[in-house]
């Protein structure tokens, strides 16, 4: 089979994965004793508590709770590892709030402050609009920008690229919409749905706790409200990732709650298709009490949200944050799934690349294969795959010579 389709619900997921886990767990003797409860546990499909998590974090042999989280994404998925062909586009920097972790956002009055107009934009998505399947749009809490805004985008977009899945804005974007617009979410998530979102990224969850929110994103849009808008959205049909912005100033525990928050909310709607984990990144930003996460951190981290977040389909190792090494070990260490394809390779295509179509998802197919995976190339919402084989490459042609 190169080619299958799922349901929203199951992404693409075995359907008899929790059957799988014993014979992929093996041997429980083969586990070092502290971890062996929990492998038990996962052998009989029983869901990690807290306390579970934090003897993974402590846990002196991180290899071992890899080697956990692989069980469970082999038993999910086989040795396939997820990617799509998507572009990046902010539409805009301008941002009301000032979040201490965020590098982005700009006053309305700074030089490099930039807001696309709808013509702006449209010729950015064009310059990838041949390679690409997703437009994935976030940006600044613009105080100018009601929904209006937004539908004009969204349904010029999707009447200009239909072939192109809108997966736009965060949940403190539709906040703001809905206060900017005077609207309830449940309306400015339909209206936008009627105008072409097709889905939400994970974006801005951060640590779903109030105390840490208060910290590094006074402003943003409450733990409740982040829920309460992404179980809104998942209502109305329209599916979402989740994230964890790790490495600021909260405890493992908080980290933990975080993944259960999340958990809880997906055994009522099955809307979360993925979760991203990744690390906070210190440049330009005004948090310097961060303590920072280390490459092992991220990797124990990745592993404990596959083994904590047991109703969330799939786990993604988020390269443009954590980089193409990490994400390449992550596919060992439960996550399934790796993003994207266009953004690095946008430079070499704006400056006049004759290989638009591949040379990317080449690049990627062979990070994925050396990571002993099989390339499974998906659609934004992960109901539609196939297997990945990148086309032959034709030798270069030597240049002549000069003659002498
Ligand atoms: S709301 Fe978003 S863009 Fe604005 S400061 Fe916070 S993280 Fe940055």
């Amino acid at each position: 089979m190169s080619a299958w389709e799922s349901s929203v619900q199951e992404a693409g997921s075995n359907v008899d994965w929790v059957q799988r886990l014993p014979a992929l767990v093996g041997n429980l003797n083969t586990w070092s004793s502290s971890l062996r409860p929990i492998a038990e546990k996962i052998a009989n499909g029983v869901r990690l508590s807290v306390d579970d998590g934090l003897v993974l974090y402590r846990h002196p042999n991180l290899t071992e709770v890899g080697r956990l989280a692989h069980c469970v994404r082999v038993a999910r998925f086989d040795d396939y590892a997820f990617f799509n062909s998507n572009v990046h586009v902010n539409q805009t920097n301008i941002c009301v709030l000032a979040c201490k972790f965020c590098a982005f956002r700009r006053s309305k009055r700074a030089d490099d402050a930039y807001a696309l107009e709808l013509d702006d934009y449209l010729r950015d998505l064009e310059q990838y609009a041949d390679h690409v399947d997703e437009v994935h749009s976030v940006g600044g809490l613009h105080p100018d920008w009601g929904i209006e805004h937004y539908e004009a985008l969204f349904s010029a977009t999707r009447e200009r690229f239909p072939h192109i899945a809108i997966k736009a804005l965060t949940a403190v974007e539709i906040k703001h919409l809905s206060k900017l617009s005077d609207l309830p979410y449940s309306v400015v998530l339909n209206r936008l749905k009627d105008a072409g979102l097709g889905s939400l990224p994970g974006g801005g969850a951060e640590i779903l706790d109030d105390a840490v929110r208060a910290v590094i994103c006074n402003g943003k849009e409450s733990s409740t409200e982040y829920l309460e808008i992404h179980q809104t959205a998942h209502e109305l049909g329209i599916p979402t990732n989740c994230t964890m912005l790790f490495g600021t100033i909260e405890t493992l525990e908080q980290r933990l709650m975080h993944m259960v928050k999340l958990r809880e909310l997906n055994d009522v709607t099955s809307g979360f298709q993925c979760f991203v984990p990744y690390p906070f990144l210190p440049d330009h930003t005004r948090l310097p009490e961060a303590q920072l996460a280390t490459g092992s951190e991220i990797l124990r981290t990745i592993a404990i949200s596959r083994l904590m977040l047991d109703s969330i389909p799939h786990i993604k190792a988020y390269r443009m944050n954590i980089g193409d090494e990490l994400a390449e070990l992550a596919l060992q260490y439960g996550a399934d799934d790796i993003d994207g394809t266009v953004q690095k390779e946008s430079i070499m295509h704006l400056a006049g690349s004759t290989t638009p179509l591949d040379h990317d998802r080449i690049r990627l197919s062979r990070l994925i294969k050396d990571a002993g995976c099989i390339p499974v190339q998906r659609n934004t919402t992960y109901q539609k795959f196939e297997i990945f084989v990148p086309p032959k490459i034709k030798p270069r042609r030597k240049l002549k010579m000069a003659s002498q």
